[in-house]
């Protein structure tokens, strides 16, 4: 059996071991030292944003993002459907409603004209619509200006899911800094990986000091253990906060890589009926993930005999993610749109895009879509 090819795989550089031992040696080994304070300010540094809070992961900041913006029981949260179920577990643990969104096909994210349509009808029912949570699936910016304009409206906060979009820009500024508050996700496949981690980034300081409060147990200032808000334990250990830091002096690198192997494969397997994730001119995609459509009545074959095809030859690839509205465990939420995300699911398929693949691995990957196509 050849080689395992992996969709996405953790790439570490030269520093990460550096950053590690010194945390050993001058023993922080907790969840606080100098590395979490270092990361926290390369992220805002890389981003632009004024602040940063790093966690255990970036679900974990989306939760506390809910939490900062008052999301209780009983209330709303539109978001993306086309996107992981992490995007929208936390508006569950809330005790709220998610209320889901179709794509649009320039971006494959939040369609804004179904955005609009979803704001209107819920608060036609009489609905507390608390937040708006678009997501840059595979790095790929969404129609920000759009979505900011309508949430501008209707005077509803945007949490920006950019936990697949670190090192993408949308005109110029940095996926994650459009929203009130922006997450990252430093999880084992993403562009960069701590392990296991993630952010709140935002330029409110009150609101990233009050994310770090409740993520270490909510205590108050008090020489006892004294607390008058429910805490979590979400805060990142120093450890991982080391690894982070030497991440970041090769983000720029993995981000170039990343966008190498999108453009290897977007003219080694150009064809009929191959359709890659579209980029405007606007945009800047990190392309975490190359992602494709594959249109069988074009091609001959679909998304998934494709993908079995490599799996036969070890080669890791995976469907586009599937929306949430057709998910089992939220076929009860409203949904609005028209089907697109459904569309790209049946179609869509994401490549191996680690940015340590070799020449040898794409080879192999282009080898079993010749096959494919003459078989
Ligand atoms: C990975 C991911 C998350 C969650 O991040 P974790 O660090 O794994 O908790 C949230 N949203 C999207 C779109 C993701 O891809």
């Amino acid at each position: 059996m050849k080689d395992k090819i992996w969709l996405s795989s953790p790439h570490m550089g030269h520093m990460e071991q550096v950053f590690v031992k010194e945390a050993f040696d001058t023993n922080w080994v907790a969840p606080l030292g100098p590395h979490v304070d270092g990361f926290e300010q390369d992220l805002a540094r890389y981003t632009g944003a004024k602040h940063a809070a790093v966690l255990t992961s970036g679900t974990a900041a989306i939760h506390l993002a809910l939490i900062l913006l008052g999301v209780e029981r009983g209330d709303e949260v539109i978001c993306q459907s086309f996107t992981f179920s992490a995007s929208a577990n936390p508006i569950v643990y809330q005790g709220a409603t998610p209320v889901f969104v179709d794509s649009e096909r320039d971006t494959w994210n939040m369609c804004p004209q179904h955005l609009e349509q979803a704001i209107k009808d819920r608060l036609s029912k009489g609905k507390k619509v608390k937040a708006i949570i678009p997501v840059h699936l595979y790095g790929m910016p969404a129609k920000m200006q759009e979505i900011q304009t309508i949430a501008t409206q209707y005077n509803i906060p945007i949490i920006e899911d950019a936990a697949e979009a670190l090192g993408s820009s949308y005109q110029g500024k940095a996926c994650g800094t459009f929203g009130e508050l922006g997450v990252l996700s430093f999880n084992g496949n993403k562009i960069i990986t701590t392990s296991g981690g993630g952010a709140l980034i935002g330029n409110n300081e009150k609101q990233i000091i009050q994310a770090r409060f409740l993520a270490t147990q909510a205590r108050d200032a008090a020489p006892h253990y004294q607390h008058s808000h429910i805490g979590y334990n979400y805060r990142m250990s120093n450890i991982s906060a080391g690894i982070g830091r030497g991440q970041m002096i090769v983000l720029p690198n993995r981000v170039a890589q990343r966008r190498a192997n999108f453009e290897w494969y977007r003219s080694q397997l150009s064809k009929a009926g191959f359709d890659f994730q579209p980029e405007a001119s606007s945009s800047f995609s990190n392309r975490w993930l190359t992602a494709l459509t594959i249109d069988p009545k074009e091609t001959g074959y679909d998304r998934e005999a494709l993908r079995l095809a490599l799996e036969k030859e070890n080669i890791e690839s995976r469907p586009l993610w599937k929306p949430m509205h057709m998910q089992p465990i939220f076929k009860e939420a409203p949904y609005y749109g028209e089907g697109i995300a459904e569309d790209l699911f049946d179609k869509g398929l994401c490549l191996p895009s680690g940015s340590n693949l070799k020449e040898d691995d794409l080879l192999r990957v282009k080898e079993v879509v010749s096959q494919l196509t003459s078989g």
